[in-house]
């Protein structure tokens, strides 16, 4: 067995390992990256299939973080495009926009709806009462249509539970909630509102050959000053003194024992505390019983000879008629990820526990998303000529950061601030996973922790991203 002194060990190519490994490669460090897949980009990569190239799922760039922002800017120059940010809600054969700047402040909405939706909401403000479940809570606070078309159906296909069984969102049941005019004012002011708080400076912008564009530069770059390895397995992880001491992987066939001065681990805390913390290792398959991951993000991409039927880049399905929770149209990104004339969709379906779509063939699952979308008119299902199933387990879909955040995950990425020369630099979004990679290099660099630790902190993170004080150079 070989024995490898490397002074930084990168464990896995997500944008947070890459974004780490490609500022130390840049300043002469020679970070070596082990990786399980056989490209680099983990849930930030394209697919290629004939002339299309797109991303994993939907995939906007929260560029919320001006550092971010800058380090994608250099990498991309002018492919970096800015697109006119415009996502909806598909509910009942309706698409309503996210945005009043499209279609005003009914955004789309028929007026017997937005006017049932008015009565509603009054009606669920006199009403009253005391909500015994989140269900109730929010019918009682919005009404329950409002609730049911802007976000109800999206968040339980997501999360996988019903409202009806959750208890009331904490410190709001009882008295707690916001009186009716200030529940009024919130309603009016996010309806008419075209403030974007997801980036820097208002502008949406993506890269044109999608976002693995950003993945395969930074891994250029890794090439240019390091070493990467692709289809690696870890097969152990020894740690002394508040240190990690070693990492033994199968590498190209070969079993190398590495001894790293520093480790960046992009791999999903479930994985990295298998192998890492001895009361996590026995636990059965590939996780920790702490942690709930029986999670599985199911992708269905559409390949269509015809234009697309809507002009938004991704949709929110909260109708409860179909298991379908989120809709992309990679054409509306301003890039070149769909040839002209044609369109890809991606329709994502998120699967807990033994869900009965799991053991469906691919053709099967494909069908399911094509009959709906050709249904909603938003596809001609005759000018579909080709179609891609991906199966992501344990996978988050973003916005999912409260699910990502959970009280016995927070536990456990505690238990890492033990080992002193590791960076956990895995994150729920694209930014922040970015963002925690180039503090865990610069750290190296300087040869300090402490802007890491306070910067990147995920719990410190989630608290800025509630107050929206977000753009920290
Ligand atoms: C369907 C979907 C939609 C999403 N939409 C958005 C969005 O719109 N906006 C947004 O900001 N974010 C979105 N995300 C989340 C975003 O993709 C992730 O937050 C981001 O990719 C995390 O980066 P990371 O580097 O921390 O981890 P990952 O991207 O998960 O990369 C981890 C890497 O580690 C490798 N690995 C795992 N185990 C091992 C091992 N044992 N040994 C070696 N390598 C290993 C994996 O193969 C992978 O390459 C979405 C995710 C999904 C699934």
């Amino acid at each position: 067995m070989k024995t490898e002194k490397v002074e930084t060990l990168i464990l896995g190519a997500g944008p947070s390992g890459l974004a780490a490994g490609c500022v130390l490669a840049k300043a002469g460090r020679k970070p070596v990256v082990l990786e399980r897949d056989k490209v680099a980009g983990g849930l930030m990569r394209c697919l290629h299939r004939g002339e299309f190239v797109v991303d994993v799922g939907r995939k906007e760039l929260y560029n919320r973080l001006a550092k971010v922002d800058m380090f994608w800017s250099g990498l991309l120059g002018a492919d970096y495009r800015d697109y006119p940010h415009r996502g909806g809600i598909l509910y009942d054969g309706h698409i309503i926009d996210m945005s009043p700047s499209f279609q005003g402040f009914r955004r789309g909405m028929p007026l017997g709806m937005f006017i049932g939706c008015a009565f509603d909401f009054l009606g669920a403000r006199l009403r009253g009462g005391t909500p015994r479940s989140q269900q109730e809570h929010f019918y009682s606070k919005r009404g329950r249509r409002l609730t049911q078309i802007f976000s109800q159906g999206f968040q339980e296909k997501l999360t996988g539970k019903k409202w009806s069984e959750l208890p009331p969102p904490e410190n709001r049941a009882g008295g707690g909630d916001a009186g009716f005019v200030a529940t009024l004012r919130a309603i009016v002011e996010r309806t008419f509102s075209k403030k974007e708080v997801n980036t820097f400076k208002g502008i949406w912008r993506h890269p044109a050959k999608g976002t693995g564009q950003i993945c395969d530069l930074m891994a250029q770059g890794i090439r240019a000053g390091g070493q990467m390895a692709f289809e690696s397995r870890i097969l152990a992880m020894e740690s002394s003194g508040g240190k990690v001491t070693s990492v033994t992987a199968e590498v190209g066939g070969e079993q190398i024992v590495y001894q790293p001065t520093n480790v960046v681990s992009s791999i999903p805390l479930e994985i990295l505390a298998k192998l890492l913390l001895p009361q996590y290792s026995n636990a059965s398959g590939n996780n920790p019983k702490a942690v709930d991951t029986k999670r599985t993000v199911v992708l269905v991409y559409l390949f269509l000879n015809e234009e697309p039927q809507f002009p938004q880049a991704w949709l929110q399905v909260t109708c409860p008629k179909t298991r379908i929770g989120r809709i992309t149209n990679y054409t509306a990104f301003n890039g070149e990820m769909v040839p002209k004339g044609k369109t890809c969709l991606c329709a994502e379906f998120y699967c807990y526990g033994e869900d009965p779509l799991l053991p469906m063939k691919n053709e099967e699952i494909a069908e399911v998303a094509l009959a709906y979308l050709d249904e909603m008119k938003l596809v001609n299902r005759t000018k579909c000529f080709d179609q891609l199933v991906l199966r992501l387990p344990g996978a988050d879909a973003s916005q999912n950061r409260d699910n990502w955040m959970s009280k016995e995950r927070v536990q456990l990425m505690a238990e890492f601030d033990q080992f002193k020369n590791l960076f956990f630099v895995n994150r729920t979004e694209t930014d922040l996973a970015t963002l925690a990679g180039i503090e865990a290099a610069e750290a190296i660099l300087s040869g300090s922790r402490a802007e890491f630790d306070q910067h990147v902190d995920p719990a410190a993170l989630l608290i800025r991203s509630e107050s929206k004080a977000f753009a920290f150079a």
